[in-house]
């Protein structure tokens, strides 16, 4: 049964949040009011796990604000877990938080259940405070490294993400040192033009041009830092695949179907990109079971739509290191996944600096890497 089934699900815990970021496209309640998920539709997901016949499946606590359910609600989630544990099967968890109610309690949670956690950080307090206040309207800056200095203190290893916006275009240089001065494992850059349409205010929104010049002066800056760099996973993934080993990020792997999203009111989606559009919504944990849904003609016809590729993509020589980008951008309705990533100049502009440089440096370069890219993804 575990051949081609998914084997990360991503949970929406919640659909409330703490954070006002201006940027925000979700359509999260910051009432004050936590909805969390059912502990019915989290036993499925477990349940189903525990029957697949794989060996991992990761788990990863998404939002909202997932710390925003409390911790017992963590703790009841483990609870259950212990009822599906099974030879052969490893739970691995992460969660992702904007890292402002992080206290030792949390943290005592985090290493107890070994939780791999990313953390929303947008840059310098100047860029972050603009864009991601608190709900209260108050800045975040401050409290978010303080919780990042508070965990990796306690040995966790903490990723970050950061949202490209127009604010970050011409602080590339101010930006890097910023990031390789903390004590995070890696960071991620995605670019704040995906759900354009979604938006109210525009003023945020970058150009895939911009993001690909944001992009390329991220890796000549980063480029010139030595050994000890931070990991920089869009870079990460671009040299993985130029190099000729598997990119892990599934914007670049073409490996989708290795995902499913649910939503805080138990409906399943292929993704979070899709989350909420109903056309792919696959239908409900609370009304079906798991392994139902996934058996479905419509979740199959699903998986072999966006294998579709543009023509320009099956000649294209990085193929390997791009698989045609995220499908949820090459989507053109109808099923057909046959538009241009928007992301593909950003891709190439990046390959062609990254080959030059190997071209030139040869292997004494591939050992200046960060030590996260040698390293294989579960
Ligand atoms: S649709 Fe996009 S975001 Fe979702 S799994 Fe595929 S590549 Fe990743
Ligand atoms: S770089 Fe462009 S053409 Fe090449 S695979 Fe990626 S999206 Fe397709």
């Amino acid at each position: 049964m575990s051949a081609d089934l998914p084997t990360t699900i991503v949970i929406k815990t919640t659909d409330s949040c703490n954070s006002a970021c201006h940027y925000c496209y979700e359509e999260n309640a910051v009432d004050g009011t936590v909805r969390t998920i059912p502990l019915d539709v989290v036993e499925e997901i477990y349940r189903w796990a525990a029957e697949s016949g794989l060996a991992k499946v990761q788990l990863v606590w998404h939002g909202g604000e997932p710390l925003l359910a409390g911790i017992c609600f963590f703790q009841e989630i483990f609870s259950i877990q212990a009822k599906y544990e099974r030879a052969g099967l490893e739970y691995i968890h992460s969660l992702q938080t904007n890292g402002i109610l992080v206290d030792d309690d949390w943290i005592k949670l985090f290493r107890s259940y070994r939780i791999g956690v990313g953390i929303s950080l947008d840059g310098p307090a100047w860029l972050h405070d603009f864009q991601r206040p608190l709900s209260t309207g108050c800045p975040s800056h401050s409290r978010v490294i303080s919780a990042l200095d508070r965990m990796t203190a306690a040995g966790l290893r903490v990723s970050l993400s950061a949202v490209v916006t127009q604010k970050s275009l011409g602080a590339e240089r101010e930006i890097i040192s910023f990031f390789s001065a903390l004590p995070a494992e890696s960071v991620d850059f995605l670019p704040m033009t995906v759900l354009a349409s979604k938006l109210q205010d525009h003023s945020f929104l970058i150009s895939a041009i911009e993001f690909s010049q944001f992009m390329c002066e991220i890796y000549k800056e980063w480029s010139r830092l030595d050994e000890e760099r931070i990991s920089i996973r869009y870079l990460e993934n671009m040299i993985r695949g130029i190099t000729g080993c598997h990119p892990s990020l599934c914007t670049f792997s073409g490996r989708c179907g290795a995902y499913i999203s649910i939503d805080f009111d138990g409906s399943l989606y292929p993704c979070d990109s899709f989350m909420r559009a109903q056309e792919f919504r696959m239908g409900n944990l609370r009304d079906k079971t798991l392994n139902t849904l996934l058996s479905t003609s419509r979740y199959h016809t699903f998986r072999a739509d966006i294998a579709q590729l543009p023509h320009t993509c099956e000649n294209c020589e990085i193929l390997q290191a791009c698989n045609g980008g995220c499908p949820s951008e090459r989507y053109s309705g109808d099923g057909k996944y046959m538009r241009l990533y928007p992301f593909c100049g950003t891709r190439r502009d990046l390959a062609r600096l990254i080959a030059a440089d190997l071209n030139a440096a040869g292997a004494s370069e591939l050992l200046r890497l960060p030590r996260a890219i040698q390293t294989e993804y579960p």
